[in-house]
């Protein structure tokens, strides 16, 4: 853990230590350029602490480029539980209790929400010992704006490759048909898209196809079945040196985080040609909803008009990648930069 620390490009690791469920907590505080941390917290069983505290900063170091992605005045932070084993009823709600007397000894240099493993109901546990929660109070669920993002960019995508935004009978991929792609599939049902649909679940990919007339496809299809866009919208990982290799796509377009295997899978879809939208930018509807709402007192219309202007943010990224034929994701992320450089606005 030493050697993590002091690798680290972040600000400060709060860390305690529960005796009792022999876990860990650790809040990873990247940046606070912009503003208070913000980011969600996760609960999981990890090999060692050490794998815990690793998904903390680098996700605490996810949100510093999303918040400054959208020019919000937060700051990159990421909460992480690391459990040795399973916990739940009352010993895993004492844990989140006691999870959210750390989160409130902060005094709000750290604001918390939804993540794996702590759904909307645990974050209400936290919210026993802390006001500083997110999900508790006006925005409620986060997918269905998080899939106004991923459709604003799906469009914008469509307009940049094919000359309008117009989806009619545009093919499109959905992988997952959860909490962001069910009301994503709805959409571009809406707008006229041929939709294929796969999620794990096949019963349910057939049932959300059926109710949609679009067609379900097996899961582990989506990567070679033709389409215009295929939009990721379940787990992360999933573009890589063995799948990218097997699209049959023009663009990528989804909600699901970290989406890339490693950074240089950017530069292999640029060379294939296909369009990628980075995620830290394509997946920030629901926490502008989130925090924009409940923290930083925007209003519903407000928020819904800033996650349209992801349009125009995704515009200038494709324009700066165009000219230095350079992936999106060097871009976005040069965009990032100039945003923490230049501080709150
Ligand atoms: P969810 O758990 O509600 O839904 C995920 C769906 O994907 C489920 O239906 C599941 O069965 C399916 N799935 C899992 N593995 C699959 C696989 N290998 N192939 C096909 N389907 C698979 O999750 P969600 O809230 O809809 O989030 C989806 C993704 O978007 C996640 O990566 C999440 O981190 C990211 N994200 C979500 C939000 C949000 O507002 N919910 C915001 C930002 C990012």
């Amino acid at each position: 853990m030493e050697h993590l620390i002091r690798g680290w490009d972040g600000e400060y690791v709060v860390v305690r230590y529960d005796r009792q469920a022999n876990a860990w907590m650790f809040i990873a505080i990247h940046s606070t350029v912009l503003g208070n941390a913000s980011g969600g917290s996760r609960m999981k069983v990890y090999d060692t602490p050490s794998d815990g505290l690793r998904d903390a900063q680098r996700l605490a170091a996810g949100m510093t480029y999303k918040w400054a992605g959208v020019d919000f005045p937060l700051g990159g932070g990421k909460g992480v539980i690391a459990l040795s084993g399973p916990v739940d009823g009352k010993e895993r709600d004492r844990l989140l209790e006691r999870y959210g007397q750390l989160v409130d000894s902060m005094r709000g240099a750290f604001s918390t929400g939804a993540d794996l493993g702590v759904g909307p109901e645990l974050v209400k546990i936290i919210g026993r010992e802390t006001t500083h929660v997110f999900g508790l109070r006006g925005a409620g669920d986060p997918g269905p704006y998080t899939a106004l993002g991923v459709f604003t960019g799906i469009e914008t995508v469509a307009a940049e490759l094919f000359g309008s935004s117009d989806l009619t009978d545009r093919t499109v991929i959905v992988q997952g048909t959860g909490d962001v792609g069910l009301p994503l599939c709805k959409k571009l049902a809406g707008a006229g898209a041929s939709l294929k649909i796969a999620d794990i679940n096949a019963e349910r990919a057939r049932g959300v196809a059926a109710e949609l007339g679009a067609e379900a496809i097996e899961a582990d299809a989506v990567y070679s079945e033709p389409c215009d866009i295929f939009a990721p919208c379940a787990v992360g990982g999933v573009l890589n040196a063995y799948t990218i290799p097997q699209l049959r796509c023009r663009a990528v377009v989804g909600s699901a985080n970290n989406q890339l295997g490693e950074t240089e899978d950017a530069t292999r879809l640029h060379q294939r040609g296909i369009l990628y939208t980075p995620d830290f930018i394509i997946n920030s509807g629901g926490a502008i909803a989130l925090c924009g709402m409940e923290a930083l007192g925007m209003s519903d219309d407000y928020v819904v008009r800033k996650i349209l202007s992801i349009r125009d943010m995704l515009k200038s990224i494709f324009d700066e990648a165009k000219q230095n034929d350079e992936s999106p994701l060097a871009a976005a992320e040069r965009r990032a930069r100039r945003v923490l450089e230049r501080g709150p606005a």
